[in-house]
């Protein structure tokens, strides 16, 4: 009898990926609204009556969806929500350190590397999935990402991956009127966190995909974070809200093209979390607040089963997120230096 090797066709239907980050927003806004005793306390708010009739309500699942509508409305029915540590389910940084650089690498490397201890502007040393990505055949010079905050450029290595960095101030080199538009605003605009706002940097990916579709397009805000730094618990939530909007805006955009149709996987994530068992360190995030390691994921798409939020145990760390970003095209991300496995889960419908 022959015995036929078994070839692993892939199966797979996303052939594109959005990937969206929002810097420090925490687990605890995500799944439970905004937190009654910040929303009160006169330190972190100057109105924190317009912020209660905004987003309170007694249900807690009225109070999330209030918050993140896209998020509560849309993937928790077509997705899903790793990351409510009420039902232990936990996701966590393995990099011991809890801030911003170590948590991108962790994302896009698969390798929380203990060496990456700085939010310096440093040439990351370390293979991450993008430039990998940007390496198959298909997706030459189809990786972009779009953010707020300057360091991307060295944590994705720009100049040695090939993956287009746009960040704060970067000029848009574009030819359209909405690209030209949108680079004399970003340098018109006022800068109230020190970089760019937020929806510049959105409309700047959004107007990038609708004119050179790129494959595989990452969006990293930054507003939360500083926000939550400054200690402006209305103004964090009221950037929170705002990009749960243009998350919606960016799903509605690609899937009203027919090259993303149905052929997109949204991914939702965090680079760290922040504190919460002492209330005031909400502000704060780094290996000395004891929680600022919890952090939360959420993924939606073609080849991702409708789980919703996951309500049973379940441990996933941030090194995951770089081999299951691959393992959604149909590759097997390996570089230099060790990477985590895949979360199963996210791909396997
Ligand atoms: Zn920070």
């Amino acid at each position: 009898m022959l015995c036929l090797p078994v070839l692993q066709a892939q199966s797979g239907k996303t052939e594109n990926l959005i990937i969206v980050t929002l810097d420090g927003m925490r687990w605890q806004e995500v799944f439970k609204g905004i937190d009654p005793v910040l929303t009160d306390d006169t330190l972190f708010n100057r109105d924190s009556k317009g912020l209660r009739e905004k987003f309170w309500a007694d249900n807690v699942e009225e109070r999330r969806k209030k918050l993140f509508p896209f998020i509560w409305e849309v993937v928790s029915k077509e997705g899903q929500l790793y990351g409510n540590r009420q039902f232990s389910n936990h996701v966590d940084n393995a990099n011991p350190y809890w801030f911003s650089y170590p948590g991108y690498n962790e994302i896009f490397t698969g390798y929380p590397d203990t060496a990456v201890n700085s939010n310096d502007k440093i040439w990351n040393k370390n293979t991450n999935v993008l430039e990998y990505i940007n390496k198959q055949k298909g997706y030459q010079q189809k990786v972009a990402a779009f953010s707020t905050w300057d360091v991307f450029p060295y944590i994705l290595n720009e100049p040695r991956s090939g993956v287009y960095v746009n960040a704060d101030v970067d000029t848009i080199p574009f030819n359209t009127p909405q690209l030209q538009v949108l680079n004399d605003m970003q340098f018109l605009a006022p800068k109230p966190v020190g970089v760019r706002p937020d929806v510049i940097t959105y409309m700047a990916a959004r107007e990038y995909l609708k004119t050179y579709k790129p494959k595989v397009l990452y969006i990293a805000f930054d507003e939360t974070d500083d926000f939550a730094h400054a200690g402006l618990y209305d103004q964090y939530i009221g950037s929170a809200h705002a990009e749960d909007a243009m998350i919606r805006d960016i799903w509605n955009t690609v899937q009203g093209l027919p090259q993303y149709r149905n052929k997109t996987t949204l991914l939702i994530t965090v680079d760290h979390g922040r504190g919460d068992i002492v209330k005031a360190n909400w502000c704060h995030h780094g290996t000395r607040i004891e929680d600022a390691h919890e952090i939360w994921l959420a993924v939606m798409g073609p080849d991702t089963k409708a789980l919703g939020e996951l309500k049973t145990a379940g441990q996933l760390y941030q090194m995951q997120i770089a081999a299951t970003l691959a393992k959604l095209l149909g590759f097997t991300f390996t570089a230099e230096h060790p990477v985590a496995d895949p979360i199963k889960s996210v791909y396997s419908k």
